[in-house]
């Protein structure tokens, strides 16, 4: 346990190796490997039940499932999002040839500040890309009520939010769009994979032609589309991982307030919030450390626990606005509060397989070096 390097920042639940390898016998009988066979199928109606909604197209990853849907949207001109996010939500909409407009976040959840979205909304605005970064769900009352007002459409990056539930009802219903990611170390995973969910069954048609090189029949191609289809053993890992999800996300459970009970009353430490309506699906455990309160900064932090074997992250750090690909392109300094938390953020190693003793080393470690 407290050996050099063992403690990853997360670690992806596996199903029972022969639970796994009985969904693949049936791949290997039917030599039916891609292109939406029988176990994309079984997924896909897997995840409508589970999700309770009846709109949701797979993809080979969470990157895809956003690209494509702001390509099947057609959107134009600009896209409010946050840079305290992955490369990926940002990537998703230069790719598309569109421009990223930076909102600030909150200070208590890190998900977009609404009280500062609608002063960025130009004639040039067509939609609002939020991220429910670390499961946090986005004021999602408020995203919709300034969408509609102006007319524009809302896709949300919900790649950390897998199983978590908003005044009871799954968070994929969500936006015109909401996009997950199913990749080894997220919350649930197909090894690689996404999907996107939605409302509107003309959209999902327009997905499923882009994931698929945009073709419509056999001799009609009529869209730009890229190769993004989920496989069959991807398929079958999510078939299998979807079966346990409720007692994985009951032992991330465990592990997060086990370091909420360690860590809530230290002074210079902010944990991430309880939000009202929300069943959390303890995706991450962020710390924002305070310096000066704390006695130690968050690269000290950092360095003591590495050195003690434990991986934590800089989630995120730094913004995706000041990546070196967007050199001078963005100013940082529209975003005060997204700087802020993304120099002071750390996440610490949490799976659904993390013993309490490891959560207890680990907040030994990390409390070890107040100065
Ligand atoms: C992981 C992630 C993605 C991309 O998902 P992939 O499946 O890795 O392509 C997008 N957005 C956020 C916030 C993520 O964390």
């Amino acid at each position: 346990m407290t050996q050099k390097n063992t403690l990853f920042v997360t670690r992806p639940s596996m199903p029972d190796f022969d639970e796994y390898i009985k969904e693949v016998r049936d791949i290997w009988d039917s030599r039916w490997l891609t292109n939406m066979g029988a176990k994309h199928q079984t997924f896909q109606e897997a995840l409508r039940q589970y999700w309770d909604i009846d709109g949701v197209e797979l993809f080979t990853n969470g990157h895809m499932a956003l690209e494509l849907s702001l390509q099947a949207l057609n959107l134009q001109g600009e896209v409010i999002t946050t840079p305290f996010t992955f490369a990926s939500t940002t990537h998703a909409i230069v790719r598309n040839g569109l421009t990223p407009v930076f909102c600030d976040i909150a200070p208590t959840d890190f998900t977009i500040d609404v009280t500062k979205l609608e002063r960025l909304i130009t004639d040039r605005t067509s939609a609002i890309m939020p991220v429910h970064v670390y499961g946090n769900v986005c004021n999602v009352e408020e995203i919709d009520r300034i969408a509609k007002k102006y007319g524009l459409k809302v896709i949300y990056d919900a790649a950390h939010a897998f199983g978590v539930r908003y005044k009871n009802k799954s968070v994929a219903a969500l936006g015109d769009v909401s996009c997950f990611s199913f990749h080894a170390t997220k919350v649930f995973h197909t090894i690689e994979g996404g999907a996107a969910c939605f409302q509107d069954p003309e959209l999902g048609a327009e997905l499923y032609r882009l994931k698929n090189f945009g073709i419509r029949g056999p001799e009609c191609v009529d869209g730009v589309g890229a190769n993004a289809k989920m496989n069959e053993f991807c398929a079958a890992m999510g078939i299998c991982n979807l079966r346990h999800i409720d007692e994985a996300l009951t032992k991330r459970k465990a592990v997060a307030e086990r370091y909420c009970e360690l860590l809530k009353d230290v002074d210079g430490l902010q944990l991430n919030p309880v939000q009202k309506d929300v069943a959390s699906n303890y995706a991450y455990f962020p710390i924002v450390v305070d310096e000066k309160r704390f006695g130690a900064s968050r690269n000290e932090v950092f360095e003591a626990l590495a050195q003690a074997g434990i991986g934590a992250r800089k989630y995120f750090y730094p913004l995706t606005s000041t990546f070196d690909c967007f050199y001078g392109r963005y100013d940082v300094s529209a975003t005060p509060v997204a700087l802020h938390v993304s120099k002071r953020v750390l996440t610490l190693p949490l799976y659904a397989d993390l013993s309490l003793t490891d959560v207890e080393y680990i907040c030994e470690i990390l409390l070890k070096c107040r100065r």
